[in-house]
């Protein structure tokens, strides 16, 4: 069933009796040419260009929980392409332009918003920097806007422009950049590929890779062995537990990550703003909640729920720029699992087991790449060579020295 307007006025003439499930509950076949392990946004965005762009419909997507349980659901929503090194920012665009038009490519309502993004400056040697990235972007045909303080101030007054610390100089705005609900997309990704064949399996663990003659032969899940042509690697903050079911090592470190819902507010920050003098960002979803958080927790776990220390500096930096947030109270909080890679680039890579793929390490932005991604990895795993804007993402740059440290941080999984 397609929506649209009149699908909607028809079935409230008719109770709303007339609504199918998004998508099917299959059992799994026997084999299939592609399986995708986790159905994640990633996961499910590779299976639905692979069936839409390259027409590889025996595809199945395993996903040890339910659709949305993972870090798809549980992001602060924020999408932007405002990416400085060459090798990041043509995919980052690509994103971009791929949710411009989204909604109606995979017909369900994700709620894109491009409603900005805001960085603030605090000092003339950040301000510098920002312009480099500007230009960097401007250069790529990327919007990007320098903002001197009277400007923000303009557009946020509520924020601490005096503050004796981190006094806010101005900021680089994209104004293309914005919000999408997140779950919306794991939800309309899932019944597109539905849609064209794919099954989508639920509640189903992948326990081991079976290997033979060097090459991948299937999986053991929780719900049998399950044979396969291809295997591809979605498993986001689990992803180093999932490649060493295949004996590979990744460069990777897993990093819990909190996000952070206040009470309903009346509306006031009409755009996304980032703290430039610590990790603190912050936007106000349309149900008024200000959706917020910072830095990774700083210690290796695989738990979906982070520590106090966190949510206090988070509150700290938060009161540093917005004085008024210490009167908030907050009604939600969450973790999720990061694959931090070790320059805070991420991989859509073939691996040295012919018929297996990988797409991982991306830290605390997959989000917003979440559609190029799923483009860049079906083109990989149909195709066997990677798309023109996913050159950069290989596997062994670590090892070859070509790291993509987009911050210049080095090997830091806390600094990217
Ligand atoms: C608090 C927080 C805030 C964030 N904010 C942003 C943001 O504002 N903007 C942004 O761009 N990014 C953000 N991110 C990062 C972004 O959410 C992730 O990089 C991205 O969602 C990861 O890709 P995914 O959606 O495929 O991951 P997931 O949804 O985690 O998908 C991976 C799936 O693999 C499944 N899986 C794992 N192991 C197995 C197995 N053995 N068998 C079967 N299935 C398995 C998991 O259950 C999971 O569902 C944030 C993340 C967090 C946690």
């Amino acid at each position: 069933m397609r929506y649209s307007a009149l699908s909607i006025f028809l079935n409230g003439l008719r109770g709303n009796k007339g609504w199918g499930l998004a998508w099917r509950a299959p059992e799994p076949k026997s084999h299939y040419d592609v399986i995708i392990v986790g159905g994640g946004g990633h996961g499910l965005a590779t299976a639905y260009y692979l069936a839409r762009e390259f027409g590889i419909t025996n595809v199945a997507v395993l996903e040890k929980g339910y659709i949305g349980g993972g870090n798809v659901g549980r992001n602060t929503t924020i999408i932007r392409s405002n990416y400085l090194l060459q090798g990041n920012n043509p995919f980052y665009e690509l994103s971009m332009k791929l949710w411009e038009g989204l909604e109606q490519d995979f017909n369900y309502n994700a709620m894109v918003s491009q409603r900005g993004v805001l960085n603030l400056y605090h000092s003339d040697a950040q301000r510098d920097a920002y312009t480099r990235r500007g230009n960097a972007m401007m250069l790529h045909g990327v919007d990007a806007e320098l903002l001197d303080r009277e400007a923000v101030r303009a557009k946020l007054p509520f924020l601490d422009y005096d503050n004796a610390r981190f006094p806010i100089q101005g900021g680089l705005l994209q104004k293309r950049g914005g919000t999408v609900r997140h779950d919306a997309v794991a939800w309309g990704y899932a019944r597109g590929a539905d849609m064209r064949g794919v099954d989508i399996i639920q509640h189903c663990e992948v326990t081991g890779i079976r290997r033979e003659n060097g090459k991948v032969v299937g999986v053991d899940t929780t719900k049998g062995f399950i044979g396969c042509g291809k295997l591809a690697l979605a498993a986001a903050g689990n992803s180093s537990r999932v490649a060493e079911m295949a004996d590979i090592k990744l460069p990777l470190e897993s990093h819990v990550l909190q996000a952070f819902v206040s009470e309903g507010l009346k509306p006031f920050i009409d755009c996304v703003v980032t703290f430039g003098a610590g990790h603190f960002y912050v936007s106000q979803s349309d149900k008024g909640g200000l959706v917020f958080g910072g830095d990774i927790d700083g210690y290796n776990s695989y738990a979906q729920r982070g520590n106090l220390s966190m949510v206090e500096h988070v509150a700290e930096a938060g009161k540093a720029m917005i004085p008024g947030i210490s009167r908030v109270r907050v009604l939600r909080s969450w973790g999720g699992i990061m694959d931090m890679s070790m320059d805070g680039s991420p991989i859509i890579d073939r691996t040295h087991i012919d018929n297996l793929y990988l797409n991982a390490g991306w830290c605390y932005g997959g989000f917003k790449a979440t559609p190029a991604s799923g483009l860049c990895f079906a083109h990989l795993i149909a195709r066997n060579t990677p798309h023109e804007t996913a050159r950069a993402f290989r596997l062994d740059r670590f090892a070859r020295g070509y790291i993509l440290d987009e911050k210049g941080q080095g090997a830091q999984p806390n600094l990217h």
